[in-house]
């Protein structure tokens, strides 16, 4: 039996060599003849683990001593409240609305202190993201906050974030390390990493050293940013088994030669997948061209009768996940680095042949 080709939006397809190498290796950690779940986080097999985790995070970031990378429990969600309970502490914070997980960052932030939305493009249904020159900060602000891709809408940010005038604070989940990016203009970047870097479990956050954090005196220990960085994110039992996939899937990056190589690979599989949607009559995707995901790519059918038709198709067909988020409809695939050109070509592939039989 072939295997299907799963574009859920999250959690999602792992690369097929990584799941080869878990289940090799899943007995025996490192020669240890235990498996990694089995170890003490004090142990120096996990210890060394992490260390080595973060150093080739950051290389693949491009990102050096400036930065600390933490791994943590919570998913992406806990980060829309743990940004504010280090950095707000009754203060005001800028945040722009690119869509739902923006929306969901700010009702958090906003039990801490005071939120300002810089813009927004709700209007458009989150169809693009609002223009630079649009951005109204207020000058006080602690930090400004943006999701970089909106999974559920597929638009992405592709501009600068310099000259803000305050630190910058990015959800990334949905595209940390599909392409290069300017990690350097940011100061708290997090990214839960089921969606393009591993398995459910661990958050990846990325903290400037020099950022200054405030919080109440409230907070819980264990979300203190300041107090996972001294303990090299092992306040309490870390989840071992999420980073070490991680890290596994970092390797795997690396085989193929980088960020850079994963880039040129997204960049074509966005681009043939957004030429068919184009030239077809049957599929439309409504993101503004210059703000089109090349993680997400949601489309809607010309006649929506046959929406139930093409999920049912598309699933017999061995392509899985293919329907939209259930607040937005439509359908949506998501072709994070873990899915290959070949696997996008049977996507199009089987569009096309789905629009011809439907003509
Ligand atoms: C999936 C997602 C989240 C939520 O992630 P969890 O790990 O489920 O908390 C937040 N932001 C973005 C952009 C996402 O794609």
């Amino acid at each position: 039996m072939s295997r299907p080709i799963n574009f859920c939006s999250g959690p999602a397809a792992l690369p097929l060599p990584v799941l080869d190498r878990i289940s090799a290796e899943l007995h025996d950690f490192q020669g240890s003849k235990i498996s990694v779940m089995e170890h003490s986080h004090r142990d120096q097999l996990i210890v060394r683990l992490f260390e080595d985790t973060e150093a080739r995070l950051k290389a693949l970031l491009g990102v050096g001593e400036a930065y600390r990378v933490l791994f943590l429990p919570g998913g992406a969600t806990l980060q829309f409240s743990q940004v504010p309970m280090n950095l707000l502490d009754g203060g005001t914070a800028a945040y722009l609305t690119t869509g739902a997980w923006s929306q969901k960052a700010i009702k958090e932030a906003a039990k801490y202190g005071h939120v300002v939305e810089v813009a927004s493009s709700k209007e458009s249904n989150f169809t693009t993201i609002p223009a630079r020159e649009s951005w109204q900060s207020p000058a006080d602000a602690r930090y400004f906050h943006l999701c970089t891709n909106e999974t559920i809408h597929g638009v992405e940010w592709f501009g600068s974030l310099t000259g803000l005038g305050m630190p910058v604070v990015a959800d990334m989940s949905s595209h940390l390390l599909s392409r290069s990016m300017p990690i350097q203009e940011m100061d708290l970047i997090y990214a839960g990493a089921q969606k393009n870097l591993g398995t459910a479990g661990v958050t990846i956050v990325v903290v400037k050293q020099d950022l200054i954090f405030s919080s109440q005196q409230a907070t819980p220990g264990l979300m203190d940013y300041r107090g996972q960085i001294a303990n090299n994110s092992m306040m309490n039992t870390p989840p071992v088994y999420p980073v070490w996939v991680l890290s596994l899937v970092l390797e795997w990056m690396e085989s193929l030669g980088g960020v850079a190589a994963i880039e040129k690979i997204n960049r074509h599989k966005a681009e043939s997948l957004y030429q068919a949607i184009d030239t077809s009559s049957l599929y439309r995707n409504p993101v503004t061209k210059d703000c089109r995901s090349l993680m997400n790519v949601p489309f809607v059918l010309a006649d929506d009768t046959l929406e139930s038709k093409f999920i049912e198709a598309s699933q017999n067909a061995g392509l899985l996940n293919l329907k939209g988020h259930r607040s937005v409809g439509g359908m949506r695939a998501s072709i994070y680095n873990a899915i290959t050109q070949q696997e996008v070509d049977t996507l199009i592939e089987f569009m096309r042949e789905f629009e011809r039989a439907s003509a």
